[in-house]
């Protein structure tokens, strides 16, 4: 599917494109509350791996930039709010929450006792875009949702294993959103890094990937300068940080990786509704008799804890079916006459595009319940089915050239010094996403460009 399918699928479903602001977008309700459901579930998991949840202001004062430029400088990036006159910029819009976070434990950092501290965050972000890059709405991040997570500890160890809990949290969160994923440690770019170790998961879309979570080590690049510290046998001590984030696009590569020719494809768990009762009409039927048995079908189902809609709506029965079909709707329950007379209920199921009949008895909890089951089951296993085929195992400069164009993700070896990566990006068109952190796909890892010994790597353009 591309971009242009994709915004056609989720246009006046999910979102509406606000014309007012490009590239912004208005969530509807219906969209709302498959965003809500997924949230949650994600801030659930987030909290079972003893995160805080906060919520920060979205303005910040402008004395932070000189506080940031002690790290480093994006002064460029931020988005100002001045007065209608336009001669005052004492507050920003909050890129991300690292600056404000950091002030808020300098404030209350005191003693060792007080680590160590973890805390999340999920609000807007806002950022400068970048011009010339063309990406669909709800992928961009651009003024989007995000949910950013920060611990601070006494010591690079304890900073190092949450760390790799962060990493096993997102990696379960990514799944639990459907996606097909690589899991990669990036390399460290630029003169003045932010952070020790860089951990990334990308999701193939379309022809490209797309970063859909960092996680970093920062060490002490923060907490030092700016002042977060506590003492300690009157010695002044810096708290280990690491940081994780990801933003609602996790949603929008979730429906883009599912999405078919008709439209979104839901996963159960997330759906507003799970299955919808048709009422078939014809001439001379008994719209009375039918009408009940919806209703009984309706009744039993709420017994049973499955979200439910009885379409009484207007207009043709094909319609109907097509509505809720681009809806991703997972079950549609077609209830006529001969359903009725056989007390059976006719069922769609949306992934697959089958018809099953179901005796409407003791027995129909367990197949709802178990069609649902495999339904979810299907959609992780396109997932698993969909990186196989994305990846291919390259050994020569040749068939990279080849891999690209197919729009796949390259498996290389990697000596992973910087000449050699520079290299490469210099000569195709992407970039190393990071040495795979998951099962191997490659055995032979020699660096593609210099021969030594290496690690596997990722090779692909990104959106
Ligand atoms: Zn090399």
């Amino acid at each position: 599917m591309n971009k242009k399918q994709f915004d056609s699928a989720v246009e006046n479903v999910i979102l509406s494109y606000s014309t007012e602001v490009p590239g912004s977008y208005i969530w509807l309700p219906y969209g709302l509350e498959i965003r809500n459901k997924i949230f949650n579930k994600f801030k659930s998991i987030i909290k079972k791996y003893g995160y805080k949840e906060f919520s920060f202001p979205i303005l910040v004062n402008t004395k932070n930039i000189e506080r940031q430029k002690k790290v480093f400088n994006f002064e460029e990036n931020v988005l100002y709010v001045t007065t209608y006159e336009g001669n005052s910029k004492d507050y920003y819009l909050r890129p991300d929450g690292i600056m404000q976070i950091s002030y808020y434990v300098s404030q209350i950092l005191k003693s060792k006792k007080d680590l160590p501290i973890k805390l999340f965050n999920v609000a807007p972000i806002f950022r400068r875009g970048r011009k010339g890059v063309e990406i669909p709405s709800l992928l961009s991040g651009q003024g989007s949702v995000m949910i950013e997570g920060y611990g601070f500890f006494a010591s690079k160890e304890e900073a190092l294993k949450e760390l790799e809990k962060a990493v096993r949290m997102t990696t379960k969160i990514i799944k639990e959103a459907y996606l097909p994923f690589v899991l990669v440690r990036r390399p460290i770019g630029g003169n003045k890094p932010v952070a020790e170790i860089n951990i990334g998961i990308d999701v193939p879309v379309d022809k490209r990937t797309l970063l859909a979570v960092s996680l970093y080590y920062h060490g002490n690049i923060y907490s030092k300068p700016l002042e977060m510290s506590y003492l300690e046998n009157e010695n002044k001590n810096y708290p280990h940080m690491i940081s994780w984030g990801f933003s609602e696009r996790v949603i929008g590569l979730m429906l883009w990786n599912h999405m078919d020719e008709k439209g979104i494809i839901l996963p159960p768990s997330y759906a507003p509704i799970k299955l919808v009762i048709i009422p078939l009409f014809k001439k001379n039927t008994n719209e009375k008799e039918i009408k009940e048995y919806c209703i009984k079908i309706q009744t039993f189902l709420k017994r049973i804890k499955i979200i439910s809609k009885i379409d009484e709506s207007e207009g043709y029965v094909g319609e109907k079916i097509w509505y809720w079909i681009k809806r991703g709707v997972p079950l549609i329950a077609l209830i006529g006459e001969e359903e009725v007379k056989d007390n059976v209920v006719t069922v769609i199921i949306r992934d697959i595009d089958k018809k099953v009949s179901l005796k409407f008895d003791t027995n129909i909890k367990n197949e709802i319940e178990n069609i649902l089951k495999e339904y979810s089951k299907r959609m992780k296993e396109r997932a698993k089915t969909r990186l196989k085929e994305k990846i291919e195992v390259i050994n020569s400069y040749e068939s990279l050239k080849h891999t690209l164009k197919e729009g796949k993700i390259a498996s290389i070896g990697w000596c992973e010094s910087d000449d050699c990566r520079a290299k490469l990006e210099k000569e195709f068109p992407g970039e190393i996403l990071g040495v795979n952190l998951l099962h191997p796909f490659n055995k032979e890892v020699k660096c593609i460009v210099c021969g030594k010994k290496g690690k596997e790597a990722f090779f692909a353009r990104r959106l």
